[in-house]
């Protein structure tokens, strides 16, 4: 059996996984990342990059190289029902250095930053590599042991961190359980071709207790078809006409082609989640981004938590890992930082998903909840849905604003 050795172990290269790999290997951390595909192209995961990650590329020199990317610009998120239309964020309205979202595919994304991480020599990026058990000697996590090409590997680290996302084999093997919060509902992903140059407003379109959430990508259209929580078969029973007549209803602008849906698995089934693992560390392990805490997608923040999760594991961890003085101690202290805003923002989403989610599927006509249409009439108030959404609650910004200090 092949056996080697690094600074720090990465199970998964998501965004998580990737932003901590080119962190700390900047840093001269000798850090390996192992990834069980082969390349980073998956089925959609989302593609919102907020104001706030934005930032903090920028303070790697890597804003401009992301925006160079084909991508679409979400500017503000607006709801339409009965004819009625209300901006619910308007991201422009934000005193930030990039005051939207972008739509950033995320295949390009992640391999910008595994382009960036491969100009540090401290990083050893392995393709196809599953993790499949936690080496733990004396009751501390010292590596990983993983199957490449159907041979094992061993390799022992300092720290192993499971970035390996919301189903993470590196959680459960820690012996770590989530808690669910509620989340009462589905979605189903739906893509329709996009014409050059159309532009269709993103957001929330209600009506007859159906909820289609539209977003648009570089070529296409990203449909979310918003269902109550197990109600994916019923759905399917009601036959493809009904999904279709729903998406003409409501997004009558893509009437001309619903009928390119043809079957259910142009309708990819997104079992929603929401949940966090009590404790995100042990004795050389810690747990960061959907390994930590599954987000609902309302708000589309699930990507920009797990970056800034890496972000402030590398802020907090990096001299401990340089110096080789880390102690369980500073893993709580990563928990510490990113708990807060991650319950936060879970109790934003919870809130959402009870006074809007719930209230369109539900059959009778649909009124916008009173808190609101207050936060979107007032205009002290109207900043705050794009703050929380766009910016966060302590957003995390690289140690050092970036430059990179000796290793
Ligand atoms: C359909 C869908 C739509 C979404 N839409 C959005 C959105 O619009 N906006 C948003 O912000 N978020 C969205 N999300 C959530 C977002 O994708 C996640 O929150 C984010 O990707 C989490 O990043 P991560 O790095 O923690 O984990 P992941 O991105 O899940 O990455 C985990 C990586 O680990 C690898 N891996 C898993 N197991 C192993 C193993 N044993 N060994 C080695 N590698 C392993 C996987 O291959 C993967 O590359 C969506 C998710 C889904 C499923």
């Amino acid at each position: 059996m092949t056996s080697s050795e690094c600074r720090c172990c990465i199970v998964g290269g998501g965004p998580a996984g990737l932003v901590l790999g080119l962190l700390l290997s900047r840093r001269g951390i000798p850090t390996t990342l192992l990834e069980a595909h082969d390349d980073f192209d998956r089925a959609f995961r989302g593609d919102t990059v907020h104001p706030s990650t934005l930032e903090m590329l920028d303070d790697l020199g890597l804003a401009q190289a992301c925006l160079e990317i084909d991508h679409a610009k979400m500017q503000r998120m607006v709801l339409q029902s009965g004819g009625e239309e209300t901006a619910i964020a308007d991201f422009s309205r934000l005193r930030v250095k990039f005051p939207y979202i972008a739509m950033i595919p995320q295949v390009h994304l992640l391999e910008l930053l595994a382009d960036e991480a491969a100009k540090y020599p401290a990083f050893d990026l392995r393709l196809g590599c599953r993790a499949k058990e936690l080496l733990i000697e004396e009751g501390r996590v010292c590596g990983v042991a993983y199957e490449r090409d159907g041979e094992r590997e061993e390799l022992r680290a300092t720290l192993t961190v499971a970035a390996d996302g919301r189903g993470s084999r590196m959680r459960k093997r820690a012996g770590f359980e989530r808690v669910k919060n509620a989340a009462a509902m589905d979605v189903m992903w739906i893509v329709l071709p996009r014409d050059e140059g159309e532009e269709i407003e993103a957001g929330f379109r209600i009506g007859l207790g159906r909820l289609v959430v539209v977003l648009a990508r570089q070529d296409e259209w990203q449909l979310g078809y918003v269902i109550l929580k197990g109600d994916a078969r019923t759905v399917r029973d009601q036959g493809l006409e009904v999904l279709r007549d729903s998406i003409r209803l409501l997004v009558p602008e893509l009437g001309d082609r619903v009928d390119s849906i043809q079957n259910w698995k142009q309708a990819h089934h997104l079992s929603v989640e929401s949940s966090r693992i009590p404790t995100w560390h042990r004795d050389g392990f810690l747990a960061i981004g959907d390994a930590a805490h599954v987000m609902s997608p309302i708000g589309g923040v699930g990507i920009n938590y797990a970056i800034q999760d890496a972000v402030a594991t590398a802020n907090l961890l990096a001299d401990p890992l340089l110096g080789g003085t880390l102690t369980e101690a500073d893993l709580a202290r990563v928990q510490a930082r990113r708990e807060l805003p991650v319950r936060w923002i879970q109790r934003f989403q919870g809130l959402i998903q009870r006074v809007m989610v719930k209230r369109a599927l539900d059959d009778r006509p649909f009124r916008l909840p009173l808190p609101v249409r207050v936060l979107t009439a007032l205009p002290v108030l109207r900043d705050i849905p794009a703050r929380i959404i766009g910016w966060g609650l302590r957003p995390e910004r690289v140690a050092g604003g970036g430059s990179v200090q000796d290793a």
